[in-house]
C-alpha cells in the first residue's frame, strides 16, 4: 500500500500533491501504511481516502482495492456511508471518538453488494494548526466470527427444537442428585409431566416409582461411561395429578461429557413403546390363540378324516347291505304278490303304515285308496279286536313273532273274509324304533272247510252218541252174562270191545266239546275235589289201559282245588295218552304233581321222539298236528292238546311244553289251588 500511495497522483485530489501536505498528515498517513493493525485515515474536507496493507484484505478483489485509495469517503464507502458518514462528520466536528464491535456494515466486493461486520473505532487526528484534519479508522472485521456465532445461535436453537419437537423423549441429567438440565416434551409426556415442570428438579423427586429400577442403571452409565440400552423396559410411575402411569420404553442411556471431556451427567433418549408392545403382546396372543385354534382345527381335522373313514366304510357296508335288501325285498315283494299276500309296514318312529293294494282289497279298500293303521284296526270283527291288538302290542313291545287270524268286515262291501296275519318288527340297532313288516292271508275259504268240518264232526258225534250209549249198555250186560256162564272167550272179547267203546265215546266227547267250545257252549261244572285222588283215578284207568309203557305216578301230596273234575281228568288222560302214543314201548312215563306258587302243577314226561322247536307255538292249535312221517302212523285228530289248553285256560291255569327232539317231552299244566 505504500507503494501504491506513493506512486498515486495526489495532484488531482483535493490534499494535493504530497509536497503540500501538513506535517500531520504525513505523520498520521505514515503510522496508519506502517501499523500491522487494519486501519484507514480520512483527512482533508472530503475525507480522501488511504489505507494499509492490514486492511487490504477486507476489501477483496473487484471492489474497492485499489479504486478506494485517494476517493472522498462519501465515494470510497458510499455504501455505508449514511451509517458512518454522520458519525465522521460528527468526529470532525469536534466529536468523541467512537467505538463499535461487531457492527454490520453493507460493502461492495467480490464484485457484489454484501454485509461485513467490523469492530472499529473513529476517532480524530488534530492537524498543524490544531484543527481536525482528518480521522484514523482502526478496525477488524469480524465477518466470519459473528456469522459463526450466528450459525452456531441458529444450530443452537435448531437443536433446542429439535429437541422439544423430537418425537424421542431427551433428557439430560446432570449430578449426583440426577437433575433435570434439559427435557423435552417427549420426555415429559411418557412420565405425565410438562417439561417446565421437570427443569432443574431432581429426576427421581418427579417419578420416585421409577427409582428402584432406573437410577442403578444411569449411576452405572455414569461410572463405566458406556452407553446402555433398554428395550421395551416396563415402567410405573405417577404422573403430575397422581394418577397412575404404566407403560413399556426403549431407553438409550449415553454419558453426558462437558468440554473437557468428563462425564457430568446422563443422556437418556427414551421412546415409549407402550402401544406397540400392547399390539405386539396382543399379536402374540391373537397368534398363540390362532395356533390353539389351528391345533384343535388340526386335530378336529384328524378326528374328521378318520370320521369320514368309518363313513365311507360304513356307507360301503349300507351300499352293499342295500344291494342285498333291494334284492332280498324284491324277492320278498315278488313271493308275496305270487302267493297272493298282502301286506304291510308301519315305521314305528313315524308312525307311517302303508298297506300294499292286496292287503286293502282284504280290507274291502280299493287299491288305489288310502288306508290307515286305525282303518284296518276299525274292520276287525268286534270280538277280536283286543286279541289282535293285544297280539300286536306283544309283537312291538316283546319283540314277538306275530301271527293271529281273524274276522275283518270289508269297508265298501261289507264282506266278511278271514285273515290270517303275521309279523314281525325289524331294527337293525336297538337305538331306533325299527320296522314293523307284516303279512296279511285270506284264509277264509280255509276257515268255512273248518267249519264245515267242524259241523259235520259235530252232526256225527251227536248222531253216535246215542248208538254208543246204547252199545256201551249192551255190552256192559254182555260182560256180566258171560261170567255169568263162565265164558272166558266172550269175557275178554266184551272187555276188549267194551274199552274200544270207552275210547270212542272218549273220542266223541271230544268232539262234542270242540264244537260246544265254538258255540261257546262248554260248560265249566266247578267243584272242590283232592287232585292227588284224581291222579289216583287216573293211575289206575291207565293201568289197565295201557300195558306197553312203564307209567310212574310219583306219589302226590293231597292238593284240593275247585275245578271240573271230568274235565280234568280229560287233561291228564289226554296228556298220558299222548306220551304213550309219541314214545317207544318200554320206556317211561312220569306223572308228578306239585305246588308251586299257590298254583298245583302237573307234569307228564316221557322219553319219546319229542318236538321241533318251530312246531311248539302251533301243537295247542285246533286240529294241529305235526307233520312227520314217524307221526303219521300215529292216529289222532289233533284235538286233545286243543281242549286241554282251553280247559286249563278256562280254570285260569297254563299249559306249556319243553321239549328235546330224540330226547322226550315233559308237559305242564297248572290250576290255582283252593
Ligand atoms: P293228536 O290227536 O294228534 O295226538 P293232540 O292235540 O293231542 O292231537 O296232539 C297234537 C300233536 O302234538 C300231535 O299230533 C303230536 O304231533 C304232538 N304231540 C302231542 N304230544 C306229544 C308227545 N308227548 N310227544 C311228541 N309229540 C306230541
Amino acid at each position: 500500500m505504500g507503494e501504491l500511495t506513493r506512486a498515486f497522483d495526489w495532484s488531482k485530489t483535493s490534499l494535493g500533491s504530497p509536497e503540500v501536505w501538513s506535517q500531520s498528515c504525513l505523520t498520521s498517513v505514515y503510522i496508519m501504511l506502517t501499523s500491522k493493525f487494519p486501519s484507514l485515515v480520512f483527512w482533508g474536507k472530503e475525507l480522501v481516502t488511504f489505507y494499509n496493507d492490514a486492511f487490504r484484505p477486507s476489501l477483496g478483489n473487484e471492489g474497492k482495492h485499489p479504486s478506494s485509495l485517494g476517493q472522498p469517503g462519501h465515494i470510497s464507502w458510499a455504501e455505508s456511508w449514511p451509517v458512518i458518514g454522520p458519525m465522521i462528520h460528527n468526529i470532525m466536528a469536534g466529536g468523541d471518538a467512537v467505538w463499535f464491535e461487531d457492527q454490520k456494515l453493507p460493502i461492495y466486493r467480490e464484485g457484489r453488494m454484501g454485509y461485513a461486520y467490523w469492530t472499529y473505532c473513529f476517532s480524530p487526528i488534530l492537524d498543524d494548526d490544531g484543527s481536525i484534519g482528518g480521522l484514523l479508522v482502526t478496525c477488524t472485521e469480524t465477518t466470519r466470527g459473528v456469522e459463526s456465532l450466528i450459525q452456531l445461535g441458529e444450530s443452537e436453537s435448531r437443536f433446542s427444537n429439535l429437541v422439544r419437537e423430537a418425537n424421542v423423549g431427551i433428557v439430560v441429567l446432570t449430578g449426583e442428585e440426577k437433575k433435570v438440565e434439559i427435557a423435552n416434551d417427549g420426555y415429559a409426556r411418557i412420565i405425565g409431566f410438562h417439561a417446565e415442570q421437570l427443569l432443574g428438579k431432581p429426576i427421581f423427586d418427579m417419578i420416585p416409582a421409577a427409582k428402584e429400577v432406573f437410577e442403578p442403571v444411569i449411576d452405572n452409565v455414569r461410572n463405566t461411561e458406556e452407553i446402555m440400552y433398554l428395550y421395551n423396559a416396563p415402567y410405573s410411575v405417577a404422573d403430575e395429578n397422581g394418577n397412575p402411569k404404566e407403560g413399556f420404553v426403549n431407553l438409550i442411556y449415553q454419558p453426558y461429557r462437558e468440554k473437557d471431556g468428563s462425564v457430568t451427567g446422563v443422556i437418556v433418549l427414551a421412546q415409549d413403546t407402550t402401544e406397540q408392545v400392547l399390539i405386539s403382546q396382543e399379536l402374540n396372543r391373537q397368534y398363540e390363540k390362532e395356533q390353539k385354534l389351528n391345533e384343535e382345527l388340526a386335530s378336529i381335522n384328524e378326528e374328521l378324516s378318520a370320521a369320514n373313514e368309518e363313513m365311507l366304510i360304513i356307507q360301503d357296508d349300507i351300499l352293499s347291505a342295500n344291494a342285498r335288501l333291494t334284492d332280498s325285498e324284491e324277492r320278498l315283494r315278488l313271493t308275496i304278490e305270487s302267493s297272493n299276500l298282502g301286506s304291510c309296514y308301519m315305521n314305528m318312529a313315524t308312525r307311517e303304515f302303508i298297506a300294499s293294494p292286496r292287503m286293502k282289497e282284504l280290507y274291502g279298500f280299493y287299491a288305489n285308496e288310502d288306508m290307515g293303521f286305525n282303518d284296518a284296526v276299525s274292520l276287525i270283527a268286534d270280538e277280536y279286536r283286543e286279541m289282535v291288538l293285544k297280539a300286536i302290542d306283544a309283537s312291538l313291545n316283546q319283540h314277538q313273532f306275530y301271527e293271529v287270524e281273524y274276522p275283518v268286515i270289508g269297508y265298501h262291501d261289507k264282506m266278511l273274509r278271514w285273515i290270517k296275519a303275521t309279523g314281525k318288527i325289524f331294527d337293525s340297532d336297538k337305538s331306533n324304533a325299527g320296522i314293523f313288516f307284516g303279512t296279511v292271508e285270506d284264509i277264509t275259504e280255509r276257515k268255512r272247510d273248518e267249519q264245515r268240518k267242524s259241523d259235520f264232526i259235530a252232526m256225527v258225534s251227536h248222531e253216535m252218541k246215542t248208538p254208543l250209549t246204547s252199545m256201551s249198555g249192551f255190552i256192559q250186560l254182555l260182560q256180566l252174562e258171560a261170567v255169568n256162564i263162565g265164558n272166558t272167550f266172550i269175557t275178554s272179547m266184551s272187555d276188549k270191545a267194551a274199552r274200544q267203546v270207552n275210547k270212542m265215546t272218549g273220542m266223541i266227547n271230544g268232539f262234542l266239546n270242540v264244537s260246544r267250545l265254538e258255540s261257546g257252549k262248554l260248560t265249566i261244572n266247578k267243584a272242590r275235589f283232592d287232585l292227588a285222588q284224581l291222579i289216583k283215578d287216573a293211575e289206575e284207568e291207565s293201568l289197565s289201559l295201557y300195558s306197553t309203557h312203564r307209567i310212574i305216578f310219583h306219589p302226590a301230596e293231597r292238593i284240593f282245588v275247585n275245578a271240573d273234575r271230568d274235565k280234568m281228568a280229560s287233561v291228564i288222560n289226554n296228556l298220558v295218552s299222548n306220551a304213550v302214543k309219541y314214545s317207544a314201548p318200554g320206556t317211561a312215563i312220569h306223572i308228578v304233581c306239585i305246588q308251586e306258587n299257590g298254583m298245583a302243577q302237573l307234569s307228564v314226561s316221557d322219553e319219546g321222539a319229542g318236538i321241533r322247536k318251530e312246531d311248539i307255538p302251533k301243537l295247542f292249535d285246533r286240529y294241529y298236528r305235526v307233520e312227520d312221517q314217524a307221526m303219521k302212523a300215529v292216529s289222532g285228530f289233533g284235538i286233545g292238546l286243543y281242549l286241554s289248553c282251553e280247559i286249563v285256560h278256562h280254570h285260569g291255569g297254563t299249559i306249556w311244553v319243553t321239549s328235546e327232539v330224540g330226547e322226550g317231552s315233559t308237559f305242564y299244566f297248572t290250576i290255582p289251588i283252593d
